[in-house]
């Protein structure tokens, strides 16, 4: 039985990681401060093999067993979440990255670091390819986020050159599911509690900007197969179907039935125009792709998550 660390487990994705693995015969020790998660997300969570631990990533750690894997998620994700707590975010990208290498060095195991489609930044090249070294404002707002993990692999790529640790890189593109907070402002949750609640959807600009969006379990199993592949160069993991944002809203409209309209918002400063992965890397050398497509997608979200926690009731 494997041993995996997870970060920030009590969030969105890692929350579904820690699911994924247990149910696989894995121990799970789950790392999150709460900044952005929730213990909720982790409640029904009753096995033995799981362990949570609060902690503070910017901060040093010890673990006095034996570790498998490294499966590096935490960090504010959401713009909200990141231009609310621009520091923390480049903190944990960096003293946090380089305390979680240490003990993926110290441990022997193999990390896999959480990166972005945010290290493309405004892409000038569509679809993005891993090869494609990005378009980034450093001092713009959201350069603390796409920064921070821009650093993150760095330093991933020189612990694995230099000190020999073995390491992976997913670029994670717009994932969605349950367990996605509703205020959290990502397109996704902010358009399905709008739905649910009759309320106009704010869709940004003139919403011809495009997004790709993948469905949670798509996404962990790209991770679990990074994680157990030898590659070490980064990977795209995202679907690469594009809608754009006026289609996504008119999407969520359709599934869940609703009655709400439509109304147009200003655009955030640096809000990428395209955004598609390229994913014959991940083809090639994981076999993977994705499997559900939106439409499921949210009907599934729906009936995992229910109506009241995508409204954001009991919150
Ligand atoms: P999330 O906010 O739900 O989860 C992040 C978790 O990290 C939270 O539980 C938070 O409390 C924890 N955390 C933050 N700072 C911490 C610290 N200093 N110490 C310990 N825990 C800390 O976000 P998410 O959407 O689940 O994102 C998870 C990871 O995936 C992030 O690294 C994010 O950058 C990456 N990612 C997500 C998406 C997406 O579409 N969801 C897209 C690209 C990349």
């Amino acid at each position: 039985m494997a041993t995996c660390i997870v970060t920030g487990g009590a969030g969105f994705l890692g929350s579904h990681m820690c699911d994924h693995l247990l149910s696989a015969g894995q121990r799970v020790i789950c790392f999150d401060n709460l900044d952005t998660g929730s213990l909720q997300n982790i409640e029904h969570i009753r096995s033995a093999d799981f362990r949570f631990i609060q902690h503070d990533l910017t901060e040093p750690l010890f673990i006095d067993e034996p570790v498998d894997f490294v499966y590096h998620l935490a960090s504010p994700a959401s713009p909200i979440d990141y231009l609310r707590l621009p520091l923390h975010t480049l903190k944990v990208g960096s003293y946090g990255t380089h305390h979680m290498l240490g003990l993926a060095k110290q441990k022997r195991a193999r990390f896999v670091l959480a990166s972005t489609s945010e290290v493309y930044g405004d892409p000038q090249v569509h679809p993005q390819p891993e090869s494609y070294w990005g378009h980034v404002n450093p001092i713009g707002p959201r350069g603390v986020y796409d920064e921070a993990k821009r650093y993150a692999e760095a330093l991933t790529m020189a612990y694995h050159r230099q000190q020999g640790v073995d390491t992976a890189i997913v670029r994670t593109f717009n994932t969605y599911g349950a367990r996605m907070r509703p205020h959290d402002g990502r397109a996704i949750p902010t358009f399905l509690r709008q739905a649910l609640q009759e309320k106009p959807l704010t869709v940004f600009g003139d919403g011809t900007q495009t997004r790709s969006f993948c469905y949670v379990d798509d996404q962990i199993r790209g991770y679990v197969a990074m994680a157990e592949s030898d590659v070490h160069e980064p990977i795209n993991i995202g679907n690469p179907i594009e809608f754009t944002l006026l289609e996504l809203a008119e999407t969520v409209i359709e599934v869940t039935e609703s009655r709400s309209e439509i109304v147009f918002e200003a655009l955030p400063t640096d809000d990428p125009q395209v955004r598609q992965p390229d994913i014959t890397r991940a083809k090639q050398l994981l076999g993977w792709e994705p499997e559900v497509e939106l439409r499921a997608g949210l009907q599934t979200t729906i009936e995992q998550a229910g109506v009241e926690r995508l409204v954001g009731m009991g919150d």
